[in-house]
């Protein structure tokens, strides 16, 4: 059970509780599916596929993502890329040189420039050596102006799932909104929180069509959470932010799900399979266990390998400059024609 006092209106800017929303033409008369004249939006009236302006709500999109959650679409905003769903809860959150969010690095970058770009405050507290947050040292920092905190499971860059039971302890200690990034959890072994919902109305979890979705290129950003989150966001969400393409393209992959699995069972068993190979390269000397389409790897001189690499035509990430990450190399998960390829370059290093 959940034990704070938990009131979302207290959390919610000033500003936001009383702005009026835009109110587009799609808002006013909402079926573009009835046979109407439409002389509402200053639209070019010759059809191209996409003169006119797409819905504001993605109805379509949202209901077929309800149905797969077994949620009510009022439980769900969609945003050009996680990185807008992001930006719109900091922006309805947080109140700028005020208030101050909690991050767990190593993790996710976009948080940072997010709270820089707001002008709030990051209070960040270092997961642990098993990369799990440090629940005591998180509520050390924790005061009465801490709006967010940032869950990131599995996490980027370690790879790793953030336990339930740590979880819960943040989830029912945490007086602001906790926010748990699922951009990984269709590769995980592990439920996502979204079934959570009603439990916990401090919970928001986000999720992204740009990994194991394949849609990186179109930019949708998915958020789950209560109706009344979801209502205040939709207050400050630009009229249009998911365009028409990008809702066509989501729908037709959507629909096909065995497509995805089968990508998401190839993915995985390559990462297996990139694994075991890493732990037989002279100079890895750990490989963190992943439950996401990447492989975190402390090596002897992460500089030299990754320069050794990009001599041999691959591209990987260094991620040696983030905390507890000291001459890290993080490896994406590619085909098994690219997987070949990295693991006799590997060998031959
Ligand atoms: C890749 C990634 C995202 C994706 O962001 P989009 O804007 O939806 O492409 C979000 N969170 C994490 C932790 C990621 O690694």
């Amino acid at each position: 059970m959940n034990k704070i006092q938990f009131n979302i209106n207290q959390l919610v800017r000033k500003n936001v509780v009383k702005l009026q929303p835009y109110s587009s033409a799609r808002d006013e008369f909402v079926d573009i599916n009835q046979d109407m004249i439409f002389l509402d939006a200053n639209e070019n009236p010759y059809e191209n596929g996409v003169n006119r302006y797409p819905d504001p709500q993605q109805r379509n999109l949202k209901e077929v993502l309800a149905n797969q959650k077994k949620i009510s679409d009022k439980n769900i905003l969609l945003g050009n890329g996680s990185d807008e769903v992001l930006d719109l809860i900091y922006r309805a959150f947080c109140e700028p040189r005020v208030d101050n969010i909690i991050t767990l690095p190593p993790t996710y970058g976009m948080y940072t420039v997010l709270a820089n770009i707001n002008d709030i405050e990051e209070r960040k507290v270092l997961l642990d050596s098993n990369f799990q947050p440090d629940i005591a040292a998180i509520f050390d920092r924790v005061d009465t102006n801490s709006k967010l905190l940032f869950i990131c499971s599995p996490n980027n860059p370690s790879g790793n799932l953030i336990t339930q039971d740590r979880v819960k302890q943040i989830l029912n200690r945490f007086e602001g909104v906790v926010i748990i990034d699922e951009a990984y959890i269709d590769f995980a072994d592990q439920k996502s929180w979204v079934d959570t919902l009603n439990v916990y109305p401090n919970l928001i979890v986000t999720q992204t069509l740009s990994k194991a979705y394949g849609l990186a290129g179109v930019r949708l950003g998915i958020c789950y959470a209560s109706e009344e989150i979801i209502a205040i966001l939709n207050k400050i969400k630009p009229p249009y932010n998911v365009n028409e393409l990008t809702q066509k393209r989501a729908l037709d992959r959507i629909a096909n799900q065995s497509q995805i699995q089968t990508e998401i069972t190839a993915i995985i068993e390559n990462r297996i399979q990139l694994e075991n190979t890493l732990s037989t390269v002279h100079f890895v000397e750990k490989i963190y266990t992943s439950e996401a389409n990447f492989i975190l790897a402390k090596v002897d001189d992460a500089n030299k390998r990754y320069d050794q690499l990009i001599k041999e035509g691959i591209v990987i990430r260094n991620r040696s400059k983030q905390p507890l990450c000291d001459n890290t190399l993080r490896f994406t998960v590619g085909t098994t024609e690219e997987n070949k390829k990295l693991i006799t370059a590997l060998n031959r290093l």
